[in-house]
């Protein structure tokens, strides 16, 4: 079988389609079929491309195609001849399992790239006013996923406590069991804490408060979320004060202030 097509792992952002890379709207424009995340912004998405779309993303009560179909589909279309974007939200390799889609395209032999996207875990800190590191506060920040308890655990064993900033994916809904973990690891109750939803998005929503009261705040529901701890967090109250510019919308503060 010949290939001529070829596959672009395209990273598309924390949602709102300003932060695409100039790279991915090309790799769009140029597309026969995108395969994209249930994030992406559709209508953005129809403007730039003629390419047959198709979300392979979880919608809501539609559960997400699975992985291999995923990669049956790109594979068979790039062996067609087709170009194919694989559009996947904020950056491609970052808990997107991207690096899996890669893996089974160059099993199959089936060129391919990858264009990074503005990942999520940095992107909705910034947005709502937090630098992730700052100078004299925090130099470094992990990043980790909050639905595995026991890499959680692991990870948090080989860090000092209240010494750099944490970001995690996926533990939006488990903010008080990971609030209660980051505790039981050493970190104190008071330490600034964030939770950024839908970030980049008109439904972006951001909570601060003390770590010990994580469990308490009230996202809404359905709404991608980032949780945020350390320090850094502190530093938005007085960049957001200053900065008028596109700011996230809806603002809850609790306890100690951020
Ligand atoms: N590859 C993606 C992450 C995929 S995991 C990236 O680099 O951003 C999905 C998680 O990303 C969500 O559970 C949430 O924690 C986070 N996320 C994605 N979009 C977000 C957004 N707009 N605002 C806040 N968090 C977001």
């Amino acid at each position: 079988m010949t290939t001529t097509g070829r596959v672009s792992l395209v990273g598309a952002g924390p949602g709102d389609p300003d932060l695409w890379t100039v790279g991915g709207v090309q790799r769009l424009k140029e597309a026969d079929l995108v395969l994209y995340d249930a994030l992406v912004d559709v209508g953005a998405l129809r403007r730039v491309t003629k390419a047959q779309c198709f979300c392979v993303g979880k919608r809501a009560r539609r559960d997400s195609v699975p992985q291999e179909t995923i990669h049956r589909l790109m594979i068979r279309a790039a062996k067609q001849g087709k170009r194919v974007v694989r559009l996947k939200g904020g950056d491609p390799f970052v808990f997107g399992r991207g690096g899996e889609e890669a893996l089974a395209l160059a099993m199959a032999e089936v060129p391919f790239e990858v264009v990074p996207g503005v990942t999520a875990a940095v992107a909705a800190a910034e947005l709502s006013g937090i630098p992730i590191t700052h100078r004299g506060v925090a130099s470094a920040f992990l990043v980790l996923a909050g639905h595995t308890s026991e890499a959680v655990d692991h990870t948090l064993r080989s860090v000092r406590p209240n010494t750099v900033s944490i970001v995690i994916l996926m533990g939006v809904g488990s903010r008080g069991d990971l609030a209660s973990k980051l505790m039981a690891h050493g970190w104190s109750a008071d330490t600034p804490a964030a939770i950024v939803c839908a970030a980049s998005t008109p439904e972006a929503w951001t909570w601060t408060g003390a770590l010990a009261q994580l469990g308490e705040a009230a996202p809404p529901a359905g709404l991608a979320g980032v949780l945020i701890v350390g320090e850094v967090v502190s530093i938005r109250g007085i960049l957001s004060g200053a900065s008028r510019l596109k700011q996230a919308g809806n603002e809850v503060s609790y306890g100690r202030k951020g």
